[in-house]
């Protein structure tokens, strides 16, 4: 579904990403963790061409990402994501949000996306929240209207970074909730997180990141048994 070669990306002389690779099936979790600066961010905006890059490649589907001639638009229908701070539109209700891309940028019929909008809201547990504007929702609630919002797309993969990581600890459990519900419906994730217990349970694949490489990768069981990088054994000794 999408593969990583040799991804270099600077900003300037910083070299943020010096050589990222990895492949991720159809259907597959991804979580990337590393320390704060590791280049986590940059790399899935480079998977989605927010960044460009200097070397390497991304295909999704065998389309290459940093393709000039490729559509963009294509690339947005193809690729959701959700950031750590959700952006909702606060002038509009959280089904007026969700239902906002399909119509101004796919051009579908309101009355369709109001459909499948509304069945969006109930697959990320917020019935009854149609009508609540976002100020009226909790940051997790909000956080969700997001996962909607870039569900409403109906993207092949889905890109998360750090979403958990600005929500009350209690508001944490119901967005990783809903991700674990996707990722069991099938949906390919790449996520960068701190959730280590989530890491543990949900993903297929674990990748470590330091300052801008991948220092250890694995399946969760060996990767939080038998971690073998001191980096690695030093992030995880902090966190855990
Ligand atoms: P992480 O998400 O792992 O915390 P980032 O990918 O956000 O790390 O950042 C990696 C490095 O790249 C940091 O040193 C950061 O300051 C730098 N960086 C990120 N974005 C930019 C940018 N747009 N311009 C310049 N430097 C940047
Ligand atoms: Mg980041």
């Amino acid at each position: 579904m999408v593969s990583i070669k040799d991804v270099h990306k600077a900003f300037g002389t910083l070299e943020v990403l010096k050589g990222v690779s990895m492949d991720i099936m159809k259907g597959e979790v991804i979580c990337i963790i590393g320390p704060s600066g590791s280049g986590k961010s940059t790399l899935i905006r480079c998977i989605n061409a927010l960044n460009d890059i200097q070397a390497g490649s991304i295909t999704i589907e065998g389309q290459e990402v940093h393709d000039t001639k490729l559509d963009k638009l294509e690339l947005r229908k193809k690729v959701g994501m959700v950031f750590q701070q959700y952006n909702l539109f606060p002038h509009k209700t959280a089904l007026e949000n969700v239902m906002m891309a399909p119509i101004k940028v796919l051009k579908q019929p309101r009355d369709e996306v109001e459909v499948r909008a509304r069945a969006l809201i109930k697959k990320v547990r917020l019935e009854g929240k149609e009508d609540s504007y976002p100020g009226e929702l909790s940051g997790g609630q909000q956080q969700r209207v997001a996962i909607a919002r870039s569900l409403a797309m109906d993207p092949d993969v889905m890109l998360f970074d750090e979403v958990t990581a600005a929500l009350d600890p209690e508001t944490v459990k119901e967005v990783l909730l809903t991700i674990k519900e996707l990722a069991a419906d099938g949906m390919t994730c790449i996520l960068v997180t701190h959730e280590m217990g989530f890491a543990r349970e949900v993903a297929d694949h674990i990748y470590f990141t330091d300052r801008g490489v991948i220092v250890e990768h694995g399946p969760p069981e060996t990767f939080f048994e038998s971690a073998s990088d001191p980096r690695t054994k030093e992030f995880l000794g902090q966190i855990l």
